[in-house]
């Protein structure tokens, strides 16, 4: 199957509400080209540079995701373009994008990153530092910040069960988190392997790479 048919086979499956992101990493901007051709507009990458050198060949009418781990000093190559930041993992991090949205002249959207997964290793705030975030006033002195929901990823695991309980896990959070701040409303969750337990659980957001792309070697 080429990449539109396995587009359009995949978007006939994810509910309208639900919002798709086109996982590109480490494919070629023709493979890119040929998703846009299909109409499809939101894209999202891990790497910093290789986000920048894509987004000065694909149209400018693309929005662009980030989804990686980002590190503080590479957000002022990504801020003057960049539509959502998935992956805010730290208060160093949303400094310096308050920092580079200001100097940008632009307010950036971001999604906080929450630790769900049970195995160790996976990064993110967990639900006191969301909250300690969410309700001691700290966003409102980032105007140039705008969190306008949550991130997270479940443990890479064949255990459905397990995937399922992370999931509803995150989306209790959500739903406390948007008692803070009722702004919240992006709740992304969910790559090729668990998207579909991702949506059942509350997913408006899903981020998919190698169902549309292949897989990546
Ligand atoms: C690579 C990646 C994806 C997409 O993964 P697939 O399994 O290929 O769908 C989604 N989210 C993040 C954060 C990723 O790094």
């Amino acid at each position: 199957m080429s990449i539109s048919d396995r587009l359009r086979a995949l978007r006939q499956e994810i509910p309208p509400s639900v919002d798709l992101i086109a996982v590109s990493k480490f494919k070629p901007v023709a493979d890119l080209e040929e998703a846009y051709a299909c109409g499809q507009r939101d894209f999202g990458e891990n790497y910093v540079q290789e986000l920048v050198e894509k987004e000065s060949a694909l149209p400018k009418d693309v929005r662009w995701h980030f989804i990686g781990h980002l590190q503080t000093n590479k957000v002022k190559y990504i801020a003057p373009f960049v539509h959502l930041i998935h992956s805010v993992d730290s208060l160093k991090l949303l400094k310096e994008i308050q920092k580079q949205g200001a100097s940008k002249g632009r307010i950036i959207s971001v999604l906080l990153q929450a630790h769900i997964a049970e195995e160790e290793s996976k990064t993110g705030f967990d639900i006191e530092e969301l909250k300690e975030i969410l309700q001691s006033g700290t966003l409102q002195t980032f105007p140039n910040v705008k969190v306008e929901g949550l991130m997270g990823m479940g443990t890479f695991t064949e255990d459905a069960d397990q995937t399922r309980r992370e999931f509803k896990h995150m989306a209790e959070i959500f739903e406390e988190a948007k008692q803070y701040e009722p702004g919240l409303k992006i709740l992304s969750m969910g790559m090729s392997g668990d998207w579909k337990i991702a949506v059942e659980e509350g997913s408006n957001m899903v981020r998919i790479g190698s169902t549309i792309f292949g897989s990546r070697n």
